[in-house]
């Protein structure tokens, strides 16, 4: 699932290259994830051209210069890709926008559960539990006292918590495993078991795993003019790693633990706690 430094990465190479591009053509291959409507976005997108893309949360929000926005939620399985036309599409190709400096911009997307929204840039709370969420781990409004304050309405387990939107947008969970790596924090600490130290520190451990992650993720996924999805994210330092022994910090064997359909993965010598059985 892309979280905010794959986002931040794809973000970053499309605006070097999408800003002032004008949609030549549109094809809208699997019609339902256009939520707003495919017929009216087929129609309407044609002649349009790209603005600066943002990003809010796990939504990637590619401005428009007719003052709207095409809103983005990838959810699980949605991958963008830009490339030279005609190329071979890696995925199941959703929409497709051929551009006119000769690349184009797909949307895929395995199972189906992603969103795409055609909106005024002024209408996004259109969007279903738009204005529900939390501040994006980005946003600079969210400083450290902010955080603090947020994060002590929160009783569960930590790693919970990081990956709730309502809290904070944007980490999910690949990331919040490498943030709790970082902050030496052990995934199932209960919230109310930190202290101020262990929570500021884990904001500062959230923001820098973002910092550094987003080069690295870039890297994977782009090639020249070519912008694919990778799915292999190899400069994990825990996230997915059990039975390695390969703790950054110490070597110790990786533990993952499986609950759900989520698998959460840490080092138990340098984040000590949490579950005695592995
Ligand atoms: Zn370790």
């Amino acid at each position: 699932m892309p979280e905010i430094p794959d986002l931040e990465a794809i973000r970053g190479f499309l605006n070097e290259r999408l800003p002032g591009q004008t949609v030549a053509a549109v094809e809208v291959k699997v019609p339902h994830v256009v939520r707003t409507g495919a017929a009216a976005l087929a129609e309407s997108l044609p002649g349009d051209a790209f603005a600066e893309t943002g990003r809010r949360g796990k939504f990637l929000l590619f401005a428009l210069a007719s003052a709207r926005v095409l809103a983005v939620n990838p959810m699980l399985t949605g991958r963008f890709h830009y490339g030279p036309a005609g190329a071979k599409g890696r995925g199941r190709t959703c929409l497709r926008l051929a551009l006119s400096g000769g690349a184009e911009l797909r949307y895929s997307d395995l199972r189906l559960m992603g969103r795409l929204y055609l909106l005024p840039a002024d209408g996004l709370d259109a969007i279903p539990n738009w204005t529900a969420g939390g501040p994006d781990l980005l946003d600079p409004a969210l400083t450290e006292e902010v955080w603090l304050e947020r994060v002590r309405a929160y009783r569960g387990r930590i790693k919970n918590v990081l990956t709730k939107a309502e809290f904070v947008q944007g980490v999910g969970n690949a990331y919040s495993d490498e943030i709790l790596w970082e902050a030496r924090i052990n995934p199932f600490t209960p919230r109310t078991a930190l202290d101020d130290g262990d929570l500021r520190r884990l904001f500062a451990s959230a923001r820098a795993v973002m910092a550094w992650a987003t080069p690295l993720a870039r890297e994977r996924m782009t090639r020249g003019e070519t912008l694919d999805y990778a799915e292999r994210r190899d400069f994990f330092r825990v996230h997915r790693l059990g039975g390695e022994a390969r703790c950054p910090r110490d070597g110790a064997r990786i533990t993952d633990i499986e609950a759900g359909r989520r698998v959460t993965s840490f080092c138990r010598v340098c984040q000590p706690g949490g579950p005695a059985f592995s």
